[in-house]
């Protein structure tokens, strides 16, 4: 047994007014170098807009999918219809969003590492998101690791000759 951390995000999405602050600020931060630029697409929260049916959903990036589900799941809430897997975290073959656009590599929400409150919390004026932490014990787990699986799903994608050669000119770039 071990403690750990659990940093939870609740999102109360009737607050939620699409303003989009919270994916322009995660997009600033994960710049290279950071700031720099304001990639919506490299967002680790993304928002499900419809204002014409009055749905906005922020959703935070989850974990990696390889392969799309072979089902669909659609939700009515307050008769409002969100659309296909609009709740689903993944990075899925299946969709754009939550892949990192120069290179296509799976993104995830990393809670702003370092950052005292993750910055989307903090720019979400309208307090659709709040932050909570909890100590928990846990069992020790090996997890498997995120370089591997993102590597992995584009050596599936793209082959080892055309892998190798990004990372070279990515390598050449610094
Ligand atoms: S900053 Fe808050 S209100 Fe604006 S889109 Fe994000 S979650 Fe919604
Ligand atoms: S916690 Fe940080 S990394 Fe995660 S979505 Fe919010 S701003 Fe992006």
């Amino acid at each position: 047994m071990s403690k750990k951390i659990i940093k939870t995000i609740k999102i109360d999405a009737d607050k939620c007014n699409g303003c989009r602050a919270c994916e322009v600020v995660c997009a600033a931060f994960h710049a290279t170098p950071k700031y720099s630029s304001v990639n919506p697409a490299r967002s680790r929260i993304r928002l499900i807009r419809d204002p014409i049916k009055d749905i906005f959903l922020p959703v935070y990036a989850g974990e990696l999918a390889t392969a799309e589900c072979m089902g669909r799941d659609k939700y009515i809430l307050d008769g409002k219809e969100y659309e296909e897997c609009a709740f689903c975290r993944a990075s899925c073959p299946s969709r754009d969003i939550f892949k990192e656009p120069d290179s296509g590599l799976p993104l995830k929400c990393d809670m702003c590492e370092g950052e005292k409150e993750p910055l989307c919390v903090k720019w979400c004026l309208e307090e659709a998101l709040i932050y909570e932490e909890r100590e928990e014990d846990v069992e020790e787990e090996v997890k498997p690791d995120e370089i591997e699986q993102g590597l992995q799903s584009l050596l599936d994608k793209h082959g080892l000759e055309k892998l190798v050669d990004t990372l070279t000119r990515m390598s050449e770039k610094d």
